[in-house]
């Protein structure tokens, strides 16, 4: 299809289109950008200020794609009800609104993946689009609670998905506070209040930012397809180590349910680790496996591949209460 090129998009971006995209909405993504590019010049380097943005990136990537992907938009596995909301407050640090807003928008995208109905395809309306622009519109900023019923019986749920600009607010606020002590209590670690919110807040979000765009925009452009779906989803592996196992993106689209996305075991997902591995103290529980059946199919479709047996993990007791019960 046909796109009009980046400049004119950015221009239609910047001034008004049909979807009403407009620079008010664009203002917050553009001032995370403008404050994490900026920032870095005005504030000194420090290596430990580095490693809380890289640390911050790990912790809240996970956030979103076990939290809010798995869990909340497939619910891939069960939890309690405590770890679900650390999930949705984790994920909500990341100032991508909240759990309800961004479940509601993927269950509409897997329902209408690559047809002119997915708000985000990079088939039908191009990649800058799907990567960025549809976030810059208030058409979509609306969450859409008729399609995340089971979520939105959550009190504390809806009340992060309404005051989602609290939890990153928190994340700057703790920063601050934490580098101001450290540039008097340990001075050795070279911490100000400036640097470790440039570096932890700022920074490791945008970096958060483009890891989860990749996945609305280049994971139906690059890699290969295993499955013959009616999408364009591709598998990746380059995009599966940036954003801890979401690159296997046409294995997902085959079988959005499973907890794993990486069907096996050279298929790299850090994810589905940390979650088996919380598995076995019992955080999570019933972890979705993938059936025997897609694996069959799997290996139809690359002939001499053995089938790895569908595998669930250990399944263990809860320490909690399950939040359907709830
Ligand atoms: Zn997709
Ligand atoms: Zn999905």
């Amino acid at each position: 299809m046909q796109t009009p090129g980046l400049p004119r998009r950015l221009l239609r971006a910047i001034l008004r289109d049909e979807d009403n995209v407009n620079l008010i909405d664009s203002t917050p993504l553009a001032f995370m950008h403008l404050a994490a590019l900026v920032g870095l010049f005005l504030v000194p380097f420090a290596w430990a200020a580095l490693a809380v943005a890289a640390i911050l990136y790990v912790v809240r990537v996970f956030a979103l794609t076990a939290g809010y992907h798995r869990y909340f938009s497939h619910r891939a596995f069960r939890t309690s009800r405590a770890f679900q909301f650390l999930l949705a407050f984790v994920g909500g640090t990341s100032a991508q609104l909240g759990p309800l807003w961004w479940a509601a928008h993927h269950r509409h995208h897997h329902r209408f993946a690559d047809t002119e109905q997915d708000i985000h395809s990079p088939a039908w309306r191009g990649l800058f689009w799907s990567h960025l622009g549809w976030l810059l519109c208030r058409k979509y900023s609306r969450t859409e609670l008729d399609l995340v019923p089971d979520l939105a019986k959550f009190p504390e749920l809806r009340f992060l998905d309404r005051w989602h600009a609290l939890p990153p607010l928190m994340l700057l606020v703790s920063l601050f506070g934490l580098g101001e002590w450290a540039a008097t209590a340990r001075p050795g670690w070279g911490l100000t209040g400036g640097n470790l919110v440039v570096y932890g807040f700022f920074l490791s979000t945008v970096l958060v930012y483009h890891a989860t765009f990749c996945i609305n925009s280049l994971t139906h452009v690059i890699g290969r397809r295993r499955f013959a779906t009616a999408d364009e989803s591709r598998n990746s592996l380059l995009l599966a180590l940036i954003t801890m196992g979401e690159g296997w993106h046409n294995n997902h689209h085959r079988y959005p349910v499973a907890t794993r996305q990486g069907f096996y075991w050279w298929e790299i997902d850090l994810t589905y680790g940390i979650l088996r591995a919380l598995s076995w103290v019992g955080l999570v529980w019933d972890l979705r496996p993938v059936p025997a059946k897609i694996y069959e199919e799997a290996r139809q479709a690359a002939p001499g591949q053995e089938a790895e047996p569908a595998d669930a993990g250990p399944v263990t007791l809860p320490l909690g209460s399950a939040p359907e019960s709830a």
